[in-house]
C-alpha cells in the first residue's frame, strides 16, 4: 500500500494542470494529496490547506467565499518537516468541498437527491458538525451562506469519498503504521488553523476571540497527558497563549488512528490565523510566518526527542 500510495501521488503529480500531454489525451486528475514517507517516529498531517477546486464542485458560492473555510498557509509553516525525517499528509481538495477530518458516517443527508444506503451515525455528539452544517460534505459556509444551490447526487458524493477521503485517510493510517512499526510508538500532529475569532456558524461558541493555539487531544483520549502538556508548554514559553481542548477537542483524525495506551498519540494543533496571514486577502504575513516557522521547528525537534513510553 505505501509503494502504491506513492506511485498514485507521483503519477497524479506530473498530471496538473499545466502539465503537456500528447495531443487528444486527456490528462489525470489532479492529485488529491501529497503523502511523503517519513524516518521517525513523528507523522503530521493537514486536511485543510487544499486549494484545487475541482471542476464538479457546483457550489452556489463564488471562490473568495470557499477560500474562507481553508485553513489557508498550514502546509508552508510546516514545509520543513520532511527534510527532518517527518511523514507528511497533505490534502490538495477544499475542506470545503470534502471535509477529511470527518467520518463518512458524519453525512448530512438532505444534501442527497437519492437514498444513501450505507452507515450513517446517530449518535448526537457525532452529529453535532452535521447541525452546524459542517459534516462530511458541508451545508453551509461559516458565515451561514447555502455551499449549494442544488442537491447533490449520490453517486457524486461517493466519488468524492473513493477520489479524496478514503486515499487521505489510507495514507495518514499508513505514515502512523510505519512510525509505530519502526519505534514503538508514533507521536501525530493534525495541522490546522483557526480565525481569530469563530464565525457565526462555524462552532458551537459563535464570536469566541480564539487563543493563540488551541492543542486537542478530546479530553486526553488520543494523547497521553504528558505529550499534551509539553506541546502545550513548549508554545506557552514561547509567548502564546495556549487553550487546551477549547474550543477544539480534535476531530476525526485524531480519533480514528490513536491509542495512547499503545503509544500511538494524536493532537490536534490550531494555529490562530492573525499570527501569520490577513484572513481578508489571504495574504501572507511573512515577519509572522518566518517566527511560526521557527517556533514550530522547535517544537518538532523536541518531539523528535521525545519518546513518550
Ligand atoms: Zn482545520
Amino acid at each position: 500500500m505505501h509503494a502504491a500510495l506513492k506511485l498514485i501521488n507521483r503519477r497524479f503529480q506530473q498530471a496538473q494542470p499545466g502539465a503537456t500531454g500528447s495531443p487528444g489525451t486527456p490528462l489525470a486528475p489532479a492529485a488529491t494529496f501529497t503523502y511523503l514517507p517519513g524516518t521517525t517516529a513523528l507523522v503530521l498531517d493537514s486536511p485543510h490547506s487544499g486549494t484545487r477546486y475541482p471542476d464538479d464542485f457546483g457550489s452556489a458560492c463564488d471562490l473568495p467565499t470557499l477560500r474562507r473555510a481553508e485553513d489557508t498557509h498550514v502546509e508552508k509553516i510546516y514545509d520543513f518537516a520532511p527534510a527532518l525525517g517527518v511523514a507528511w499528509v497533505e490534502a490538495h481538495f477544499p475542506r470545503i468541498y470534502l471535509d477529511a477530518n470527518r467520518d463518512t458516517t458524519e453525512l448530512d443527508t438532505t444534501l442527497l437527491d437519492g437514498e444513501w444506503t450505507e452507515p450513517i451515525s446517530t449518535d448526537p455528539r457525532v452529529l453535532s458538525k452535521v447541525r452546524l452544517g459542517k459534516g462530511l460534505i458541508w451545508k453551509f459556509t461559516d458565515e451561514g451562506e447555502p455551499i449549494y444551490n442544488r442537491l447533490l447526487g449520490v453517486d457524486e458524493v461517493r466519488a468524492r469519498i473513493d477520489r479524496c477521503w478514503r486515499p487521505y485517510h489510507g495514507a495518514v493510517q499508513q505514515a502512523i503504521e510505519a512510525a509505530h512499526a519502526r519505534h514503538g510508538y508514533s507521536i501525530h500532529i493534525n495541522c490546522h488553523s483557526m480565525p481569530a475569532v469563530a464565525a457565526s456558524h462555524a462552532t458551537d461558541f459563535p464570536g469566541l476571540v480564539h487563543a493563540d493555539f488551541v492543542v486537542g487531544d478530546r479530553d486526553g483520549s488520543t494523547a497521553s497527558p504528558a505529550l499534551s502538556a509539553l506541546v502545550c508548554e513548549h508554545l506557552r514559553e514561547r509567548g502564546y497563549s495556549v487553550e487546551h481542548n477549547h474550543p477544539y477537542k480534535g476531530v476525526e483524525l485524531v480519533r480514528r488512528y490513536s491509542n495512547p495506551a499503545g503509544q500511538r498519540h494524536s493532537i490536534q494543533l490550531e494555529i490562530n490565523r492573525r499570527l501569520y496571514m490577513d484572513e481578508t486577502t489571504l495574504a501572507q504575513h511573512p515577519e509572522g510566518m518566518a517566527r511560526l516557522r521557527a517556533d514550530l521547528r522547535a517544537l518538532v525537534d523536541r518531539l523528535l526527542t521525545t519518546d513518550p513510553r
